[in-house]
């Protein structure tokens, strides 16, 4: 039987699972954990295919993470500072472990976005007030995924392509390379696509064009509007 308390209890728990990765941007960042990709790694068949999610989650996301734990090991003072904070501010951090920290700390934050921006359900377009401000800054959600794809198709090279709020709290698209984040240029995620051949190699090989225009059916807009509320605070 379900009570009512047991209900609150699993309430409860689901909002904290959900709210976790978030939280542990701001909480001290060593050692760093591998989160869960919180869905099968076929939920997002055919558009994304299993075998890409695999090695991407295991693989090069553990790479990220097990490198920047080495790096933060040997720079103690850091664990005082979360990390949103570090990638922020990377001109703060010693120079010789800056390298390390823009690619290893920043595709940990990196993917820990990306695979909450990708979902096997949830909606397919965006409602509310992100609806209302893309609609205004870019005229349609159209507009706004041609823009995203010629960002992520401009990219040179690996990197991602980005919807952000900017240090003027304008939706703005922006392309990173590497692993740099929208932090170091002042600006929030709300949305980002990651366009490193890792991401669509295996199913799309060469054509990125492909992988983009895939990419939107699994768009989890719930979080991108999460990531826009919470960047307006
Ligand atoms: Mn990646």
């Amino acid at each position: 039987m379900i009570t009512r308390r047991s209900f609150s209890r699993a309430a409860a728990g689901a909002a904290l699972a959900v709210a976790l990765p978030r939280a542990a941007f701001a909480q001290t960042p060593a050692p760093l954990s591998l989160p869960p990709l919180g869905y099968p790694f076929a939920a997002l068949e055919p558009h994304i295919d299993a075998m890409t999610m695999e090695i991407h989650h295991d693989k090069h996301h553990a790479a990220y993470v097990n490198g920047a734990n080495a790096i933060l090991d040997k720079n103690p003072e850091l664990s005082k500072k979360s990390v949103v904070e570090i990638l922020s501010n990377l001109g703060a951090v010693p120079e010789a472990s800056r390298a390390g920290l823009r690619n290893n700390l920043g595709g940990h934050y990196n993917h820990t976005l990306f695979w909450e921006l990708m979902a096997p359900g949830g909606a397919k377009e965006p409602a509310g007030d992100l609806k209302s401000a893309i609609d205004g800054a870019f005229g349609s959600l159209d507009k706004l995924k041609e823009a995203v794809n010629d960002a992520g198709m401009k990219r040179f090279g690996s990197g991602w392509a980005w919807l952000v709020l900017d240090k003027d709290k304008k939706l703005a698209i922006v392309s990173t390379a590497n692993q740099d984040t929208p932090l170091e240029l002042g600006a929030k995620p709300v949305l980002g696509v990651d366009v490193w051949e890792h991401a669509y190699y295996l199913k799309h090989q060469n054509r990125r064009a492909d992988y983009l225009k895939a990419w939107w059916n699994v768009a989890n807009w719930d979080k991108a509007a999460a990531n826009f509320k919470a960047a307006q605070g």
